[in-house]
């Protein structure tokens, strides 16, 4: 018997290539190995509506229970992937427990882990970072006996999280180390209007800061030590300061790695044979108008995750297609619904359509005549015309943008070139 495909993380980008493999007739064995014994389930609300109580559990799920079953989908979780050796042309995937999942194609899916802040006293209770449920969980839990929150990072988990917790009542600050919050993410005049708003609703945002060490009692985190030496009081801390690919079993491998596994645009790692997507993958920038730029990149969306998988599934089935994709990327801050459509890198110009003081605007970014991408505030119709028009190819002067009609109408009297 075929011993099939063995695919390591049972996430966004493991579930949908299995997902996407059967809906196109591979009909061999697939197996999900996960060190967490949750049946998969969606991460994007841990830092939102699961963290608020809004959903629970059950909700987080990606499928009904019997999905798996009926597509002949084995879960094997509960135990993490430990060692993956080759065995003739395929080989076998060994788990903490001791198990063995024989494969004949092997895909990496299983992301990335939390960076650390390597200061004193970074293992006193109290501490948390946030990437999967059962630290979502935990969080929650501790929410109920603080009301003092100091969180540590400005990207999407801080701010996500410093929202949640101001609205749970408590006080919050949030500590980033660069000199502007969700600088990885968006541009200048985005990370200063979210500077503003969160400021303006509550929350303490400090820039430009760097953490020294915390402070505790009988174990407990009880503050933040600064460069300054200045020390700011905590009753529990949040740490996120991005994430690392995992990367260490394809380097048992002899994979390629370098800031995540090296593949190609079929997601074909060094060895020609087996594939990674999703976070912890290192893929050909597959939007073109970055694509100079930035020749290669790492993906941290849901969005690249779904799509880079459906794209492998036909690398396996046999007819490859190469990776070509418009990312987008959405958080959602209190009542503040952010969408970004394209990527921003090499901008040379920005448009603003909209009224900041209202809430309400997309940032456009240009490089030269060519729109990169956008930055949609509360602007839901904006960023889907940005986005199906990034999709078809489609362009927009500068001078067009400006124009107060709607940016719908705006791109459907373009021709595409
Ligand atoms: P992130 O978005 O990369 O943001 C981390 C932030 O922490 C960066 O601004 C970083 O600044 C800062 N930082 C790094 N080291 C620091 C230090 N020592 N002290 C203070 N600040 C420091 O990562 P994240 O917020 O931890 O999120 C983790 C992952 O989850 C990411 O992949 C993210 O995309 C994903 N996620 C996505 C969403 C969403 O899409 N809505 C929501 C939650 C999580 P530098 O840039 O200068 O390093």
């Amino acid at each position: 018997m075929s011993t099939g495909m063995v695919i390591i993380g049972a996430s966004q980008a493991g579930v949908q290539l299995a997902t996407s493999l059967r809906e196109g007739g591979y009909d061999e064995r697939i197996t999900l190995v996960d060190g967490a014994s949750h049946e998969p389930y969606q991460r994007p609300p841990l830092s939102k509506d699961f963290l608020s109580g809004v959903v629970d559990a059950e909700g987080l799920r990606f499928r009904e229970r019997d999905y798996y079953e009926t597509n002949n989908i084995v879960l094997a979780l509960g135990s993490p992937a430990v060692k993956v050796e080759r065995v003739g042309d395929g080989g076998v995937v060994m788990t903490a427990d001791g198990r063995e999942y024989p494969y004949r194609r092997l895909a990496f899916a299983n992301g990335a882990a939390p960076r650390k802040l390597e200061v004193p006293g970074a293992d006193l209770d109290g501490i948390f970072s946030l990437r999967d449920a059962d630290d979502a969980e935990r969080l929650k839990a501790s929410f109920q006996r603080t009301d003092n929150v100091v969180i540590i990072g400005g990207g999407f988990i801080g701010l996500e999280v410093a929202v949640n917790a101001l609205q749970q009542g408590k006080t919050v600050t949030v500590l980033e180390a660069a000199p502007r919050i969700i600088g990885r993410a968006v541009g200048e005049e985005t990370s200063e209007w979210f500077l503003q708003a969160h400021r303006k609703r509550g929350i303490r945002i400090d820039t430009d800061v760097q953490i020294t060490g915390f402070h505790g009692e009988q174990g407990h985190v009880t503050g933040v030590e600064l460069g300054d030496g200045s020390v700011i009081p905590a009753g529990i801390v949040v740490v996120g300061i991005g994430v690392i690919p995992r990367t260490e079993l394809a380097e048992q491998l002899g994979l390629e790695v370098a800031n995540g596994i090296v593949v190609d645009e079929y997601s074909l790692a060094s060895d020609g044979q087996t594939l990674a997507v999703g976070d912890v993958a290192n893929i050909p920038n597959p939007y073109d108008r970055t694509a100079e730029a930035m020749p290669r990149i790492r993906l941290e969306s849901v969005n690249n995750a779904i799509e880079q998988a459906r794209f492998a599934a036909t690398t396996v089935a046999g007819t490859p297609a190469p990776y070509k994709s418009v990312p987008w990327f959405w958080s959602n801050q209190g009542e503040v619904k952010l969408q970004m459509a394209g990527l921003n890198m090499g901008y040379d110009r920005v448009l603003i359509r909209g009224d900041q003081d209202a809430d309400k605007f997309a940032i456009l970014y240009y490089r030269g005549d060519t729109l990169l991408g956008a930055d949609c505030v509360n602007s839901p119709a904006d960023f889907m015309a940005i986005r199906q028009a990034l999709g078809k190819g489609k362009h927009l002067s500068p001078e067009a943008a400006l124009s107060s009609e709607p940016l719908k109408k705006l791109f459907s009297d373009v021709v595409i070139a």
